[in-house]
């Protein structure tokens, strides 16, 4: 194994960062691909316990190389209280580096995101956490936004602002906020250059590097596909791809290097934000899911909905992601469960559909579920597949096998050693 992928096979908060984590102490490279500070990893570590947005998981190992790729967006302010937060735990971040075609986000993207979203129809809103990423990827994707490379070189960055301002500024009057003034943002930037400066570089010859060496390189994904730009519940999406395809365009190698795409998979489901969410418990299961579970945002702590596993949509994840494995993760959240659903078709206007359907589909999807005994005692001291008790072993093969990979790991706590590998 050389190159693995890291994604998120649901909603997001599948407990990517734990795998990526646990991966990460023997890994050379690890690299963020997409993305910004919007959502968050709870890492649980010998170093303590940590919510990363933006900063690598593989930051707790210190020989490895973090990598925040050409994919992602990067708002340098949140990136310097993470770096604080983490150098309180003895972490440094000398390791750490930012592509240089990395796209920054700027302080108006937060304030657009926030009037953008507050503007949307009742029922329309994305959730989103306001970090400024969707109007970040809109000026990237309209050739107007700034790279993390334009700040090493003022002239450039002036230039770029420039002609990027005035239609800024107007966006920003419509919505009755404050204009930017170019001198000021540009102290600010002077700021970030002066702290981050030597840590944007063309991290392309590092990974290629260590792919063609052999090394242990990561991949690690943010939120999951159903919030993927394309394959995901638009609009209700974030803006960029958090899938294994995603993870070659944003950190810069082909499809024919990634040796292993691991999709993390929730042993139930949740999501935050709008949009569709067939399997959502609106009873005392789906309260108990979330209280069991700490189902709250690791960026807004903002109670996520909550219900049972789906098996349309991780088929769905399988086949676009292409597992080689999977990852289930919070198996002993459902310890004390009598009974367990598990999602195996959607009713859309009478006909039983099983291939995930597209946004309006999912809107009209009543879930259609099999049933199966709990197990009715704590897995969280299991740490081989034999510690499992039988019913949660046929749980875990069912979910397996609807997915369509096997098995790599299934957690059963949020500690390292919590985990069981297979
Ligand atoms: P990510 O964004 O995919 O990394 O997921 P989050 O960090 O948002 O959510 C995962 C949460 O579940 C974190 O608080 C983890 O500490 C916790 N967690 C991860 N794996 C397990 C597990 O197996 N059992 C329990 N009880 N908690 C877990």
């Amino acid at each position: 194994m050389s190159v693995t992928a890291i994604v998120g096979a649901q909603w997001g908060d599948e407990g990517k960062g734990r795998v990526v984590d646990y991966l990460a102490q023997k890994a050379e490279v690890v690299i963020r691909f997409q993305g910004g500070d919007n959502a968050g990893h709870t890492v649980i570590n010998d170093k303590g316990k940590f919510a990363l947005h933006i900063i690598p998981s593989g930051i707790f190992n210190s020989e490895t190389i973090c990598i925040v790729g050409a994919g992602t967006v990067v708002n340098f302010d949140t990136m310097e209280t993470e770096l604080k937060s983490i150098a309180q735990a003895g972490v440094d971040g000398k390791n750490l580096f930012i592509d240089r075609r990395a796209h920054l986000i700027l302080p108006f993207h937060c304030l657009l995101d926030g009037a953008e979203e507050a503007s949307k129809k009742s029922g329309w809103a994305v959730g989103t956490t306001k970090r400024g990423v969707g109007p970040c990827y809109s000026d990237k994707a309209a050739r107007v936004g700034i790279r993390a490379s334009d700040i090493l070189d003022t002239d450039r960055l002036r230039t770029r602002l420039e002609m990027m301002l005035p239609q800024k500024n107007r966006q920003l009057s419509y919505y009755g906020l404050p204009e930017v003034d170019i001198d000021e943002l540009m102290e600010h930037i002077a700021k970030w250059r002066e702290k981050f400066g030597n840590q944007i570089i063309d991290t392309m010859p590092i990974v290629k590097k260590a792919v063609i060496e052999k090394k242990e390189v990561l991949l690690e994904g943010q939120l999951g596909i159903m919030r993927d730009l394309d394959w995901g519940i638009y609009p209700y999406t974030t803006s960029s791809n958090p899938t294994a395809g995603g993870a070659c365009s944003g950190a810069g190698l082909s499809p024919r290097h990634i040796d292993e795409i691991i999709g993390v998979v929730k042993a139930y489901s949740t999501s935050v934000g709008g949009g569709p969410f067939p399997t959502e418990l609106f009873d005392a299961d789906g309260e108990k899911l979330r209280a069991v579970g700490g189902e709250f945002g690791a960026t807004t702590g903002r109670p996520r909905r909550c219900g049972w596993f789906d098996a349309v949509a991780a088929s769905f994840s399988c086949w676009v992601n292409g597992f080689t494995s999977i990852a289930v993760t919070k198996l002993d959240v459902l310890d004390t469960f009598e009974t367990i659903k598990i999602c195996t078709g959607y009713m859309i206007d009478g006909v039983l559909v099983t291939d995930l359907p597209d946004t309006a589909g999912q809107e009209k999807a009543e879930p259609v579920y099999e049933e199966v005994e709990g197990w009715m005692c704590s897995t969280t001291e299991a740490r081989t597949w034999e510690d499992l008790p039988a019913k949660a072993q046929s749980f875990v093969n069912r979910i397996a096998e609807l997915t369509g990979a096997p098995m790599k790991f299934i957690s059963v706590g949020p500690e390292r050693d919590q985990i069981i590998i297979l």
